[in-house]
C-alpha cells in the first residue's frame, strides 16, 4: 500500500473511499464531517440515520468504523470513525489508531483500492497534530489490507501539511 500526503480538502479527493473524522451520533458536527455532509448531500444523512437506529442505537463508539455512500461527492464511499478527544492525563492513542485500521478493514470490505484519511482527532477533538500524524503513520506504515493500493493522509492547510512533512519528508 503507497502512502501518500497531500495538503487539500479531503471532500475534492478522487478516491473510492474518504474517511470522515465523525461524531458517535453519526448526525453531522463541525470541521471535516460538516463539509462531508455539506458537499456529499442528503444522502449520506439519510443512511447515518438508518444506520444509527439500525445498529448504533447508543451511537457509533470511539475507534470503530464504519461505510455509508458518498452522495454527490467524487468518492464512492464515505468510511465514518470516530475520532477519541485529546486528553493530556490518558493515553488514548490506541483508539486513535483503532480508527485507521478499522476504517481500512472496511475498505477491504466495500472494495476499495484507493482511500483518503482527513488528519482524525486533530481538529475539533484537540490532538497535537504532530502526533496526530505520527499515530497515523504508524498504522498505515504497518498495514497491508488486501486490495487497498493507496492511502492517502489530507492536510488540512499548510501548517498542518508542514508538520506532516517534517515526519515524513516527499519527494523535492
Ligand atoms: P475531530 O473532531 O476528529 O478533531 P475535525 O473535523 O475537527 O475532527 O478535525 C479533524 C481534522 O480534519 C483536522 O486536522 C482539521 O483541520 C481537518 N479538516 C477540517 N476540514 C477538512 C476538510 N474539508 N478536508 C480535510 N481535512 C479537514
Amino acid at each position: 500500500m503507497r502512502i501518500v500526503l497531500v495538503e487539500g480538502d479531503i471532500t475534492e479527493q478522487r478516491v473510492d473511499a474518504i474517511v470522515n473524522a465523525a461524531n458517535s451520533s453519526l448526525l453531522g458536527g463541525g470541521g471535516v464531517d460538516g463539509a462531508i455532509h455539506r458537499r456529499g448531500g442528503p444522502a449520506i444523512l439519510n443512511e447515518c440515520r438508518r444506520l444509527r437506529a439500525a445498529r448504533y442505537g447508543r451511537g457509533l463508539p470511539t475507534g470503530q468504523a464504519v461505510a455509508t455512500t458518498a452522495g454527490d461527492l467524487p468518492a464512492r464511499w464515505v468510511i465514518h470513525t470516530v475520532g477519541p478527544v485529546w486528553s493530556a492525563t490518558e493515553d488514548r492513542s490506541p483508539l486513535l489508531r483503532d480508527c485507521y485500521a478499522n476504517s481500512l478493514r472496511v475498505a477491504t470490505e466495500l472494495g476499495a483500492a484507493t482511500v483518503a484519511f482527513p488528519l482524525i482527532s486533530a481538529g475539533i477533538y484537540g490532538w497535537p497534530v504532530e502526533d496526530a500524524v505520527a499515530q497515523a503513520l504508524s498504522v498505515l506504515d504497518a498495514a497491508d489490507p488486501a486490495g487497498v493500493t493507496e492511502a492517502r493522509l489530507v492536510l488540512y492547510g499548510r501548517s498542518a501539511f508542514e508538520a506532516a512533512q517534517r515526519l515524513r519528508p516527499g519527494p523535492p
